[in-house]
């Protein structure tokens, strides 16, 4: 290296280090001048995602001859002055190209970056296994991934949790076989594949073909929420973030009103390892695996330089209609696409399950506009790590607006406004196709969104159980809260509730303030100014049933997209007991989402 070339790298250095913040865990760019360039199509995107962990390091312009190489490597970054990249891969690897013949590495920076959080960051695994609920019921202590992260059950933990929460809960849970994994298809160890459906088994519908038998105590077909948890295997948040999701959701039946009348009303669909094999081999190396295990490579006759480089990613495979046109089809590459649309068998067994949960046809789209209908049901939630955003349809082009932009933006204001860090919801990212939300969006018609949550992929516990959990909880509930209508509900008003007291003498009236507010959690969005109309409060009958009536009403003449009432309800034709207060309100638009509270009457 001459003394040129070493100021210029040296300043190099100095500039990546000012427009990123260097911290022992990570690294992060903050957005104002993050630039990164989509290696296909040379397009810049601001992006509010952090940089992945770990990163590493910059070098000037690669020689051609690398270039290939560098193309297989997972994420790249690149300006017309400059180049720099980002992998994430073991030691080896990097001490590898460190020794190539045109790679400048920052080795310091780099150390730094990969040190793992150890026990220095003061973390027991018993704050998990006794926080609130779990101190009540006989959870079982499950296997988790490593002693450095022990607030993460592993896959064994997670396929134990499945049988444990169907033997402790057999009236609201079922789990459901939906097909072997790439290695057990091929008789190599593997796993079936399971969702872990919730629902309460005792209200059924009416109105679903598909549905034949049990007793009915709802007039309308439930909305089906979808959760995808685990399809990128490094990223160790949201296989545990879902089971949380319903271990709480369960617990909460009959105590809170909320995730009651949710578990009634809704049916949760968690597939909480979409990616099995990849996940164990994940945990057994912690290598930063991205993608399932079926090694296309050696038919080629050719292996990746790394192991962990072999596989299909699984969310650029999905049957979408642009499938291929934003991803690699380098079997090396960190996004490539498998041989074909919907090749893997952990896509087909996911896929089949969607479509035979939610037949496609089943929503129906306006003929002039293409947008699904108002009454269209269901939000599938892709949960990814790592990043602070939504992302929603289209995924495969920044130049066309899904039909059903202006629902699916209002909806994602909703569930970020309830992040804290706030999660972004502009919709800024890189193309990608094939990816799970375009798929389900296009085939099913459901509201689908990529949650991008954490801080790094190994994230640690502490900022796992103090900041991601509490978030993550929020705007899934949020999700369940509108999957019956997810492009009608998120743009009408949500609203604060609170009683003058929860138990009551039947002959006392009992006072109900509700704030109703369409800007409430809407973020300015255009959908949070319409003004209000009517706030209905019904006792035991939950709104969504066709006959229902509301026992109060308030539709004074509002003259503003919020208001604040009072309901002085007598409660002398109310049996002792536990009853279920619903109210709802409506702007000029349409109705905003369902809120309860319980109320006992002694
Ligand atoms: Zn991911």
């Amino acid at each position: 290296m001459t003394s040129f070339q070493a100021k210029f790298l040296v300043i190099i250095i100095g500039i990546l280090c000012a427009i990123t913040k260097l911290t022992l865990e990570n690294i992060r760019i903050q957005k104002s001048s993050s630039v990164i360039s989509n290696i296909h199509s040379n397009a810049r995107h601001l992006l509010s995602k952090q940089i992945k962990y770990p990163v590493l390091a910059s070098a000037p312009l690669p020689p051609k001859e690398l270039y290939s190489l560098l193309r297989s490597l997972d994420v790249i970054e690149t300006d017309n002055e400059r180049f720099y990249f980002m992998i994430q891969d073991r030691w080896s690897f990097i001490d590898y190209l460190s020794k190539m013949k045109g790679f400048r590495m920052e080795e310091e920076m780099t150390q730094k970056l990969h040190t793992i959080p150890t026990a220095s960051n003061t973390y027991s695994s018993t704050s998990y296994l006794s926080s609130h609920h779990r101190t009540n019921i006989n959870t079982p202590i499950y296997p988790v991934i490593s002693p450095n992260f022990p607030c993460y059950r592993n896959l064994d933990g997670s396929y134990q949790t499945m049988e444990f929460l169907e033997l402790e809960y057999p009236h609201l849970v079922e789990v459901i076989n939906i097909g072997p994994s790439y290695l057990k298809s091929i008789n190599s160890g593997g796993h079936e594949m399971k969702v872990l459906k919730l629902t309460n088994k005792n209200t059924s519908t009416t109105n679903n073909p598909t549905t034949t038998t049990t007793t009915t105590t709802t007039t309308v077909s439930k909305a089906p929420l979808f959760i995808l948890c685990g399809i990128h295997p490094r990223e160790l948040v949201p296989t545990e973030v879902c089971a949380r999701f319903a271990e709480d959701i369960l617990y909460n039946y009959q105590r809170d009103a909320d995730k009651t009348w949710i578990l009634d009303y809704t049916e949760i669909h968690i597939i909480l390892q979409a990616n099995p094999d990849g996940r164990q081999d994940e945990e057994l190396n912690l290598r930063f695996r991205r993608k399932n295990m079926h090694i296309h490579v050696k038919k080629l006759g050719f292996s990746c330089f790394s192991k962990t480089r072999n596989g299909v990613d699984m969310n650029r495979n999905f049957p979408h209609s642009k499938w291929g046109t934003e991803s690699s089809k380098l079997p090396c590459k960190a996004t490539y696409h498998g041989y074909s649309a919907g090749s893997e068998m952990e896509t087909q067994a996911i896929v089949k399950y969607l479509e035979s949960v939610l037949p496609p046809g089943t929503n129906r789209k306006n003929a002039n506009t293409g947008a699904y209908e108002s009454d269209s049901k269901g939000v599938l939630m892709d949960l990814h790590s790592f990043g602070r955003d939504f992302f929603w349809p289209w995924a495969f082009t920044d130049d066309i607006l899904a039909p059903n932009a202006v629902d699916l933006t209002a909806f994602a204001k909703k569930m970020a406004s309830q992040t804290n860090p706030r999660y972004s919801s502009n919709n800024d990212v890189y193309n990608t196709s094939g990816d799970t939300t375009d798929y389900a969006y296009e085939a099913i018609g459901v509201a689908a969104y990529t949650a991008e949550i954490g801080t790094a992929f190994h994230e640690d516990c502490s900022t796992f159980e103090h900041t991601i959990l509490r978030n993550t909880e929020k705007f899934l509930l949020y999700a369940s809260r509108v999957s019956m209508y997810p492009y009608l509900l998120p743009k009408g008003p949500d609203l604060l509730i609170s009683l003058s007291t929860s138990i009551i003498k039947n002959d006392e009236n009992l006072l109900v303030t509700v704030h109703a507010s369409d800007s409430l959690y809407a973020m300015e969005y255009v959908t949070g100014q319409q003004t209000l109309v009517v706030i209905n409060l019904y006792i035991d009958t939950h709104p969504y049933e066709i006959r229902a009536a509301p026992d109060f009403q308030v539709e004074d003449n509002f003259d503003s997209n919020k208001a604040t009432v009072e309901f002085n309800l007598p409660l002398s034709n109310l049996s002792q007991g536990k009853h279920h207060l619903f109210i709802q309100a409506y702007d000029t638009q349409g109705p905003g989402p369902v809120y309860s509270e319980f109320v006992q009457i002694i």
